[in-house]
């Protein structure tokens, strides 16, 4: 099947594409090199399927007590930490190196996937509410507690990603499905990196498009004519339907350097450029149209920030004494209505009137022509950089106090594994750095997601009404305020110190 490339302007450059100044990755020595490389991804992938192998293995034959338990602590206090961090200062890493894509390569040696992903569900809803599910029973059944759990959800992954990839055409369970991929998606709008073109110029005079086609045998340096189509793909181009010279920023990109192996005039580099700047960006982006006007985004944006507040209230006492008054009122003996109840209040009714409220006093404030449904869409993703740093500063909170954790109960499973402390005697006394140190990094996180909330929003006000940007900006300004504030009186609470010894 070939894919249709949408012709470019002659125009060299490209609104929300880094030009040749930023400092490209791809060309440090050694490292620029090692990427490059045809097999680079999957050099990344092995090592951390191993240590996933490692982490089932020990969910369901090591001890069920999760501080003691690698599966446990690596997914809920080491993982999750490195790949807010790993964004902050680089880019969509996980992904890059993610370990459930390798068995679905394998699978696909053999099958060849048949149906293209059902036009219905092509948007983000499934992921969103796949999002919200592993909310919910993080919460329900105390995912952080219990290793065995924690087990079956990862091999569930690695199924669903082989299932899916399996029956359907290019990168659905990435593009679609994958509800950490969504979480890393948004995130990286806020990393310092990306996959772009270096020269547009070499763009418009290029024939094939391998970016995006695939790179086929008679293709490179030839007209990419109707015959060459037919050919077999030599290296597939990308497969979530990103166009290079119209991609914009990280939204959909798993930095899988398909694209950069594919483009035979090594037009591909990861550039630097600024943190949230794509978010203020209008227009339509390739492979996903204009974030204005999906919904979809909309709610992914919403519930990816109201998520970080409520992941994190869960972590705190006030929670319990919550739940406790609730249970007595309604008589309520079991959580889980309890918890649907927590979880609709914050991600629906809350948001709901938050941003009608805010829509609704920007448009009387700035005499805005437009609904008050198009001005939510026209202002969700400002949240996205409060929402990322309030997971910054919780995941960073379980990551700095705890990362040191893993070196006793590595020692410890080696020990019982192999009948001798080959990795030394366990250290249980090992934790992180002292929560003293560790507050102001959290503040300086939410600060951080603050400040960019605000500069985002300031450049939508301007779009949307550029003789009115204070009055259009102000509503989103004090809700963001809001939201940074409840966040901040969250951190200030005990937590806690979920899956590590110090937790108890
Ligand atoms: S294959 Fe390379 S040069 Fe051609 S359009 Fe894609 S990125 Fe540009
Ligand atoms: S091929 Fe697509 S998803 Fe992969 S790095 Fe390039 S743009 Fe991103």
């Amino acid at each position: 099947m070939t894919t249709t490339v949408e012709p470019l302007p002659r125009e060299t450059s490209v609104p929300g594409q880094t030009g040749s100044a930023a400092f490209d990755v791809l060309r440090v020595p050694l490292l620029g090199r090692f990427l490059r490389w045809r097999w680079s991804r999957v050099t990344l992938q092995v090592p951390v399927l191993l240590l996933s192998l490692v982490m089932i293995g020990h969910a369901f034959w090591g001890p069920q007590l999760a501080p003691k338990n690698l599966a446990a602590l690596l997914t809920w206090v080491h993982f999750r930490g490195l790949v807010v961090l790993a964004i902050l200062v680089g880019g969509n890493l996980f992904c890059m190196a993610c370990p459930f894509m390798l068995p679905r390569e394998l699978a696909r040696r053999w099958i060849n996937p048949r149906w293209e992903w059902p036009r219905g569900l092509r948007n983000k809803w499934l992921s969103i509410g796949l999002f919200v599910f592993v909310l919910f029973a993080y919460e329900l059944f105390d995912l952080w507690g219990d290793p065995w759990w924690t087990g079956v959800l990862i091999v569930v992954y690695f199924a669903a990603a082989v299932v899916v990839d399996s029956l359907f055409r290019r990168a659905s369970f990435c593009k679609y499905v994958c509800p950490v991929g969504q979480f890393n998606f948004l995130s990286s709008t806020m990393a310092p990196l990306e996959l772009a073109v270096r020269d547009h110029g070499i763009c418009v005079g290029c024939h094939t498009k391998d970016c995006i086609r695939g790179r086929r045998p008679l293709a490179t340096g030839s007209e990419g004519t109707p015959d060459s189509a037919r050919l077999p793909v030599l290296q597939r181009g990308c497969e979530l339907a990103l166009f290079q010279p119209r991609k914009v920023g990280n939204l959909d990109c798993t930095f899988c350097f398909d694209c950069v192996y594919a483009c035979p005039h090594d037009n591909v580099g990861i550039l630097t450029r600024l943190p949230g700047d794509e978010l203020s960006q209008g227009g339509t982006r390739s492979g996903i149209g204009r974030i204005s006007r999906r919904f979809d985004f909309t709610a992914l944006a919403t519930v990816f920030t109201f998520g970080a507040l409520l992941n994190a209230f869960a972590m705190i006492s006030p929670v319990y004494a919550v739940e406790q008054w609730v249970a007595e009122i309604t008589g309520l003996r079991v959580e889980w209505p309890i918890l649907a109840g927590l979880f609709s209040l914050a991600l629906i009714l809350e948001p709901t009137i938050l941003l009608g409220a805010a829509a609704a006093v920007t448009r009387g404030l700035a005499g805005a022509p437009a609904s008050v449904l198009q001005i939510i869409n026209h202002f969700a993703r400002s949240l996205v950089p409060l929402g990322f740093g309030i997971w910054l500063a919780h995941y960073g909170f379980h990551f700095f106090t705890g990362f040191l954790t893993v070196v006793p109960v590595a020692q410890n499973a080696a020990l019982r594994s192999f009948g001798s402390p080959i990795l030394g005697d366990p250290q249980w006394h090992f934790g992180g750095l002292p929560e003293a140190i560790v507050f102001p990094i959290e503040l300086g996180f939410l600060m951080l997601g603050l400040v960019g909330s605000w500069i985002v929003s300031w450049s939508l006000a301007g779009e949307l009404a550029p003789e009115r940007t204070g009055s259009a900006f102000t509503p989103w300004a004090v809700l963001h305020a809001l939201l940074f504030g409840v966040a901040v009186w969250i951190m200030t609470q005990p937590m806690d110190m979920r899956g590590t010894m110090l937790g108890g």
